[in-house]
């Protein structure tokens, strides 16, 4: 006598089990299941994650992105920028500009400013000649620049023209708590 069984009615010298998916009666010793097609042995792992894959491959990539503006939001974190003057020719100023904070700085000129800012006296600019702008945290990089008026090069005076009446300053576009005017160091005592 046979009783109506889903696993052992049909088959009864087989053993059966069932789909870990659609859960149909199949062989215990299926390796894959002859109703949805899914394996049933440790490749059924494989079948389920490639949703699942791509959604960590997803995740990861932004998680790679967030990770580190979530670091830098949550430390303070600032550039330090240190500039000396490389170079003062009449082509030419160059500096040698380190980044020693752990943010990066953004350069933007090369001011020569009035020391004394009671006086009218305005300020001269320099034309950068770099085309990235960024300061690296941890970096040295010599930066370039050109005399200019209204966009049209001009020679340089001799350095000794400015020194009593300026102060060389390199221009960073400035974050919360950093200064946007750094001193060039060796302002008062560069020989070329
Ligand atoms: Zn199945």
């Amino acid at each position: 006598v046979s009783t109506p069984d889903d696993l052992h009615g049909d088959y009864p010298t087989i053993e059966k089990s069932r789909c870990v998916f659609c859960r149909e009666p199949i062989r215990t010793d299926a390796v894959i299941c002859s109703q949805c097609k899914n394996y049933q042995d440790c490749r059924k792992y494989f079948t389920l994650s490639s949703t699942v894959l791509s959604l960590l491959v997803a995740l990861f990539s932004v998680l790679t992105v967030a990770v580190p503006v979530l670091k830098n939001a949550l430390t303070p974190q600032r550039s330090a920028i240190h500039c000396s003057l490389l170079h003062w020719t009449s082509e030419g100023v160059s500096l040698i500009v380190s980044n020693r904070g752990t943010r990066p700085a953004t350069a933007k000129a090369l001011k020569l400013m009035a020391r004394d800012t009671t006086t009218k006296a305005t300020s001269l600019q320099f034309k950068p000649t770099f085309t990235d702008p960024i300061l690296e945290p941890g970096k040295s990089r010599v930066l370039d620049f050109r005399g200019s008026v209204s966009d049209i090069f001009t020679d340089i005076p001799p350095i000794q023209n400015f020194r009593a009446t300026y102060r060389l300053n390199l221009i960073i576009f400035p974050f919360s708590s950093e200064r946007g005017n750094i001193d060039v160091g060796n302002w008062n005592n560069f020989d070329e």
